[in-house]
């Protein structure tokens, strides 16, 4: 065995990172050094002022925690057959998940400016940059080990997430059916737990001046492979005392979505942005995919439907993680919400819906009357009377609606809250 000389660089939230040559060589092209200009959290910096870093480091934490929770795995399961090929393939997955990043700008303009063209898949498009990436920078990656084309196959899926990891035909994606717990560490399908949200939680926290009150490290201290009897695959499970922690973590992304992600601020800036690149749009062209030019759309909305949920739209998503027990560590489960607390969240999404006017006139008391007339024609409460009502329906599920004025803003909303009973 012969040493690797690893370059060692200090993070802000993870401390000393090692980063494996071939990891130095990727980041050192220029379209992994591209990264360092795209915002992480896009128009949220208007909103917070330490908002400011970009997916650059973001990209860097999520290789050196890829590589923490496999090295993890290895040192304690050896009879999983971890290899040092498998060890690399994971960091470079890691690193490179968020290539295909197109800038704070790029859901904006699908969303306003070009609704008719389907915007790329960011997971798709890191793929096409990866690939891009090796080929335009003749990286020799079999000089670092790895054996192509099954370890560039491998990566490429890590990076998009096994969305069935059933219907996947195994020895198409680089690795056989009993390494099928790799592809849970940078994109988690399944649950959503993986090493992409344990970076952007901290570090979005750190800028953002909250708290974090989940401990990825705890996770990665306790996560154990197993093989699941209902699917016969091997996966990621967690110890089922840390139940609680994994509810705080769909908290803590539930609290990052309220107050940063979709501020009502961040969201009136994108707004203004997009009046911005509607004026310039003679002027600007937009390469799409096949390298056509698109020019920008002359649609924009000035309705917002803001989604929040816990990740796996409207279900509980903890129901999707498998656990073990101290007494039976070989031996993998679900545990049901009544099993944890009584105190846990009864929904799961919710659907806010914004209304947004720069003016001070008498055309913004015409659009709050519109608004009126709109929520009474859907069914929704008049948004400025706070009222709450609950109806029963028929397949069992109960609403409740919520109608809510923030005065001394030019922002009205309403809420719809869907509940599914047990
Ligand atoms: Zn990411």
């Amino acid at each position: 065995m012969f040493y690797v000389f690893c370059q060692v660089f200090n993070d802000p939230i993870h401390g000393t990172v090692e980063l494996h040559p071939l990891l130095i060589k990727i980041i050192d092209t220029p379209q992994f050094q591209r990264l360092r200009n795209i915002k992480q959290l896009g128009g949220a910096y208007f909103v917070y002022p330490g908002a400011s870093h970009n997916r650059f480091e973001h990209s860097i934490g999520v290789g050196h925690l890829a590589g923490q929770l496999v090295e993890a795995l290895r040192t304690r399961q050896p009879e999983l057959d971890i290899n040092d090929r498998d060890v690399l393939c994971v960091k470079i997955a890691g690193l490179c998940h968020d290539l295909g990043e197109t800038g704070p700008f790029s859901h904006l303009l699908s969303q306003f400016f070009i609704p008719k063209v389907p915007p790329p898949r960011s997971t798709k498009a890191s793929v096409e940059m990866f690939d891009h990436l090796v080929k335009s920078n003749n990286l020799e990656l079999e000089a670092y080990g790895l054996i192509l084309p099954e370890d560039m196959d491998f990566i490429k899926q890590m990076i998009e997430g096994l969305k069935d990891p059933k219907a996947v035909q195994w020895p198409y994606c680089g690795r056989p059916k009993e390494k099928s717990f790799l592809f849970e560490i940078v994109a988690n399908k399944t649950n959503g737990i993986d090493v992409d949200k344990f970076d952007y939680f901290a570090r979005d926290c750190y800028h953002l001046g909250m708290q974090n009150n989940f401990d990825h490290l705890r996770f990665i201290q306790f996560a154990r492979v197993i093989k699941v009897k209902k699917d016969g695959l091997n996966h990621i499970c967690c110890r089922d005392k840390e139940v609680g922690n994994l509810y705080d973590m769909f908290y803590t992304r539930n609290c990052l979505h309220r107050r940063a992600y979709q501020h009502k601020v961040n969201k009136i800036i994108e707004h203004m942005i997009a009046e911005a690149f509607l004026k310039a749009d003679k002027h600007i062209k937009i390469e799409g995919s096949q390298r056509q030019m698109f020019t920008l759309s002359t649609a924009i909305g000035d309705m917002e439907f803001l989604t929040f949920d816990y990740g796996m739209k409207d279900k509980d998503p903890i129901n999707n993680v498998y656990f073990y027990s101290k007494r039976n560590p070989d031996t993998a489960f679900n545990i049901t919400r009544d099993q944890v607390s009584k105190l846990l969240p009864a929904c799961f999404s919710e659907q806010l819906i914004g209304v947004y006017s720069r003016n001070t006139d008498q055309s913004m008391e015409d659009a709050r009357k519109h608004l009126d007339q709109w929520c009474i024609r859907k069914g929704l409460p008049n948004p400025q009377t706070k009222t709450r009502q609950k109806l029963n329906k028929p397949d069992n599920e109960a609403i409740t609606r919520e109608g809510k004025l923030k005065t001394g803003s030019n922002l009205e909303k309403t809420r719809e809250t869907r509940r599914t009973s047990k």
